[in-house]
């Protein structure tokens, strides 16, 4: 099956794909196997989740192990902080090596394996959303405190008043002009548009949607439903004192 999702993409082993991405040459010199990049690693702490062991796959070259990654929970761990790229004795930042594994994941689709992968359609949905539609990567007028209540009640208020507050701290909201929060003209969004269709990002977003419509259908849910429990839902599992 996986040596077929290769063919029909024109790809050889999953290591060469890997090594073709500039974020893995990049991040990956050789490992030594020290452990530093875990002792530094927030997200280590928290999740059970081992940069090292991770680098260490990866330099093995194996196209099954690689593959396991792929669809792992543990490449959606990473907090992308970048504390390992400066403790690392041979220069490697295994945060980058992350984002190489994870963006060939989205790319043959294998981020719906996993529960954390699949968190990957309600982030692009939203913030590629906001970025299109506003030209902001988060916006009050898209943030539902009802969806982060862990936000709490202050920043509720501030929502409830964003008009004055934004207002006071110097913001420029929703009116045209310079400043924070001013509203983007049309021809900027227009740019924004093309750079995306230029990059490829428009086509990826079009293919993240796509597997997830996909995996939506096997789990029996319609795309709103979907979108919600892949944002709402941690199954016991992720964390180290679990
Ligand atoms: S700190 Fe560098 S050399 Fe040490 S295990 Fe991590 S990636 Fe490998
Ligand atoms: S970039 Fe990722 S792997 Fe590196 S320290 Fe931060 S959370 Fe850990």
């Amino acid at each position: 099956m996986e040596k077929k999702v290769l063919y029909l993409l024109n790809m050889g082993k999953l290591f060469d794909e890997l090594s073709k991405d500039y974020r893995f040459k990049e991040g990956f010199k050789t490992c030594i196997n020290c452990g530093t990049c875990t002792a530094i690693c927030p997200a280590a702490e928290f999740y059970k989740y081992d940069p090292r062991k991770i680098l260490d796959i990866v330099q093995r070259k194996d196209d099954d192990e690689i593959l396991a990654l792929l669809k792992s929970e543990t490449i959606w761990y990473c907090g992308e902080c970048m504390s390992c790229m400066t403790r690392c004795p041979r220069k490697n930042a295994a945060g980058l090596v992350i984002m190489a594994l994870r963006n060939l994941s989205a790319k043959l689709g294998y981020f719906t394996c996993s529960e954390k992968g699949r968190q990957l359609y309600p982030l692009t949905k939203v913030l590629t959303g906001n970025i299109l539609k506003l030209g902001y990567c988060v916006h009050p007028d898209t943030y539902k405190y009802e969806d982060h209540p862990e936000s709490g009640p202050v920043f509720k208020w501030v929502l409830d008043n964003k008009e004055e507050v934004y207002g006071r701290l110097g913001a420029n909201y929703g009116r045209q002009g310079t400043g924070a929060l001013r509203v983007i003209p049309k021809e900027d969004l227009d740019e924004l548009q093309a750079i995306f269709d230029e990059t490829g990002a428009t086509e990826r977003i079009d293919f993240v949607e796509k597997c997830s419509e996909q995996k939506a259908r096997e789990m029996g849910m319609t795309m709103e439903e979907y979108g919600k429990y892949t944002f709402e839902h941690c199954s016991r599992g992720h964390f180290n004192d679990e």
